[in-house]
């Protein structure tokens, strides 16, 4: 059997888990190509107006997954104890069934934690009885996905990038790319997983270095903008080229907790509980230099978040700056804001013990400190 995955979303945070779970089973997931301007495009055409950019796409990659049996798309509730995905995650598969073409198979699961795990695997078996499976194997499968996912989380821990460890992960799942990166398919189908064990992630750890002069900038947002390459324009790309770039990935779930625990009310969506938990350790952390929030046009979570970070950001005096995705976003544009933003840190650095004329932050009563 072989299952579509749209390269969308939330791909960018749990397609490891999904990857382990159907190749236990022995079903292949075949993910969508890399976004371009057609799948975008159709997105655009076909999801309602008033949706985020993230879901108008997915709208268009769920639309060129072709020569599967059917499309995979799990609606995620809740990952963590306490917290929960945002409204347009949970209408999710239901709120874009309109706009699929009319021969679409689509399967989906419940995915709830809130319930503990043993409501996960319930719900898991009776998707699982759904495609002829077994509890037996839908237990084993659960096990293997939980361990890919953890094995993901230990790359990036070990300065993997997003890229490469998903080059990976779909070459395990999808059989047929796996030539591509130079292996045989029985052998690395069997060997590839022994991988993920220390020794491999601490030589690859050992390249990075000898970047020390570039300036330090984290880079906080949702995954599926930060490596949505087409949508966000190369943005991580083209920062790697100028500096050291660290992401909400980066940063381990105690820091996140940590900060998290300082607000007076706790923040129950899971991914502006992440972005807002990593944001606040890179503005505490003074080694990092300024701070990039991408967020996207329609997001409603991240109009609460950027406020927040940048209130911290102002407090701690940290270089802050917001970059705003839409459908109509220009290159030139974002290219002039990055520019700007790394000349004013190399400017910052150097004349840092200048104090302006009056002696204090021109800022320092404004009401947002
Ligand atoms: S959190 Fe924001 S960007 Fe993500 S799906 Fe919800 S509205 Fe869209």
């Amino acid at each position: 059997m072989r299952l579509g995955f749209p390269r969308a979303l939330l791909y960018y945070e749990y397609y490891p888990f999904w990857a382990g779970f159907f190749y236990k089973l022995g079903i292949e997931l075949v993910t969508s190509p890399l976004t371009n301007r057609e799948i975008m495009e159709i997105g655009l055409k076909k999801a309602p107006d008033d949706t985020c950019l993230p879901v108008k796409i997915l709208v268009g990659h769920l639309t060129v997954l072709r020569g599967v049996e059917g499309i995979f798309l799990p609606r995620l509730v809740s990952m963590e104890q306490n917290t929960y995905h945002c409204p347009k995650i949970l209408g999710l598969p239901e709120s874009i069934f309109y706009a699929l073409p009319a021969e679409s198979k689509v399967y989906t699961v419940d995915i709830n934690w809130r319930g503990g795990k043993r409501e996960v695997i319930n719900s898991l078996m009776a998707f699982g009885g759904g495609i002829g499976c077994s509890k037996g194997q839908i237990r084993e499968a659960f096990a293997e996905a939980q361990r890919w996912q953890k094995a993901y989380q230990r790359m990036r821990n070990a300065g993997w990038s997003f890229e490469e460890s998903m080059e990976c992960f779909e070459a395990l799942a999808e059989p047929m790319k796996l030539k591509d990166l130079g292996f045989s398919q029985e052998g690395s189908r069997r060997q590839k997983p022994a991988e993920f064990e220390d020794g491999w992630l601490l030589d690859h750890e050992a390249q990075a270095g000898s970047r020390e002069n570039q300036p330090k900038i984290a880079l906080v947002g949702h995954s599926y903008l930060t490596y949505e390459s087409y949508a966000n324009m190369n943005l991580l790309q083209r920062l790697r080229e100028k500096a050291q770039v660290f992401v909400v990935e980066n940063v381990g779930s105690a820091p996140i907790e940590e900060q998290h625990s300082k607000l007076q009310k706790k923040i129950f969506w899971s991914h502006a509980k992440k972005i807002f938990g990593a944001g606040s350790a890179y503005v505490e952390d003074p080694e990092i230099d300024g701070l990039i929030y991408l967020s996207c046009f329609g997001c409603g979570t991240d109009s609460m978040t950027n406020d927040l970070l940048a209130r911290r950001a102002r407090k701690n005096q940290k270089p802050y700056l917001v970059l705003t995705l839409d459908e109509h976003s220009g290159e030139a544009g974002l290219v002039t804001r990055i520019e700007a933003f790394l000349d004013m840190l190399e400017r910052r650095k150097d004349y840092e013990s200048h104090l302006s004329s009056y002696g204090e932050r021109l800022d320092s009563h404004s009401s947002l400190t």
